[in-house]
């Protein structure tokens, strides 16, 4: 009813003629003309508060929207001139709008405006759902279905508490190489475009590459024990995991996506080429060998583990960030300075596999055999080369935008 409440209170602004402002959560839901992620806390207990998940009324940039844009002043009042007074207490007041175009897009550049995000800074919410998040998997049982409901629906409860952390990684990746801008107009004094900050820049990366670990993938098995196929009168529909598995429950697939999501993100070539660019005008800034190093460095770290189950899903993404490597080197659509880079990554990890001859165990060693296929048959053609797609994740944004 609350998530009811404040969807109205949206609908109704744009019947009062408001736009989409996705910059409002970065400073306290400013408005309700945002997409609200639920604000899921951690109380004195340490148990799982939903007593915060949406605000109450309407926000302070709406209010300051409906002044300026409903204002009824006495005959005789330099109507312009009061207006510009009204934008100007907004700009003194630190709201920023920014709308759809801007928002939406995979690799868009905007630091702060996001759907379905929350808080000040990305990245720090991003390990504050993903705490919430291992929280909830911790104490997921049985429970989270009514009695008598299909075994099978669990799965169905599962995926938003799995991918509770989906949007904030696509809110923390336009950090990476993120410019700042607003729509200045001459005069307003507002900032036209600022590379964002370099260490904010490095702690979006780190809390991406939180993401990729093993152990933040890996689902209890006492959780998959509980999930049978779907039963007789129900079937896998697009809110559930993509599987290869046929029936049954595929907590490999669920990862990968999972894995595929922070990826495309990440290395979304406009991104990327925007790294390169910022990189040439001050080299000190992170750049683009040093952010792949960064991705494969941690994959490699994570080969130390001796549970099958991590070992398995590290194979998965490593799988899935050779793959994501070898699009961007092969893609003539790009900016060629990312291939280039791709490459050279490639090249090194040539190297190390060479070095590695044939491992004892049967499963490592086929993922090495497979790797190094991937890039001969690469460097045969890759024109004719296709790199694998990953699953899908469920579809997610409660409102369809006809995308
Ligand atoms: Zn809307």
């Amino acid at each position: 009813m609350a998530r009811l409440r404040q969807l109205s209170a949206h609908e109704v602004g744009h019947t009062l003629g408001l736009a989409h402002n996705f910059a409002a959560s970065v400073k306290d839901r400013a408005s309700v003309m945002d997409y609200p992620h639920p604000l899921i806390t951690l109380d004195n207990n340490g148990n799982i508060d939903f007593s915060k998940a949406y605000a109450v009324g309407i926000g302070d940039w709406d209010k300051r929207s409906i002044i300026f844009g409903y204002q009824d002043f006495p005959d005789g009042t330099d109507e312009a001139g009061e207006l510009k007074k009204i934008i100007d207490e907004n700009l003194k007041m630190g709201f920023q709008y920014i709308t759809d175009e801007d928002s939406r897009a995979p690799g868009g550049a905007h630091p702060y405006s996001h759907l379905w995000d929350e808080g000040k800074s990305a990245p720090e919410e991003l390990r504050r759902i993903m705490r919430i998040r291992q929280k909830a998997l911790a104490g997921f049982s049985e429970k989270n279905i009514p009695m008598g409901a299909p075994m099978g629906t669990l799965e169905s409860v599962l995926v938003p508490v799995y991918l509770a952390h989906r949007y904030q990684v696509e809110a923390t990746a336009k950090m990476v190489a993120g410019v700042n801008y607003t729509y200045a107009t001459r005069g307003d004094g507002q900032a036209t475009n600022q590379m964002i900050d370099d260490a904010a820049q490095r702690d979006a990366l780190n809390a991406l590459i939180a993401t990729l670990k093993p152990g933040f993938l890996a689902i209890p098995e006492r959780i998959i024990a509980l999930i049978p196929p779907q039963p007789s009168g129900y079937r896998r529909d697009r809110e559930l995991f993509k599987v290869y598995t046929g029936l049954t429950f595929d907590p490999l697939a669920a990862a990968e996506s999972s894995v595929e999501h922070t990826l495309d993100m990440l290395l979304n070539p406009q991104r990327l080429a925007r790294l390169v660019e910022q990189n040439a005008r001050s080299n000190k800034r992170l750049g683009l060998a040093e952010l792949l190093d960064a991705l494969f460095l941690a994959v490699q770290k994570d080969r130390a583990s001796t549970n099958p189950y991590l070992m398995e899903l590290n194979r998965m993404t490593e799988k899935s960030l050779v793959h994501h490597v070898l699009n961007l080197a092969g893609d003539k659509e790009i900016n060629q300075q990312v291939a280039a880079h791709a490459l050279l990554r490639l090249s090194k990890l040539d190297l190390i596999l060479a070095s590695f001859g044939a491992p004892a165990d049967a499963n490592q060693s086929a993922h090495y055999a497979y790797l190094r296929e991937q890039l001969r048959t690469f460097r045969a053609d890759p024109s004719v080369y296709k790199v694998p797609a990953g699953p899908a994740m469920p579809d997610g944004a409660p409102i369809g935008c006809g995308e």
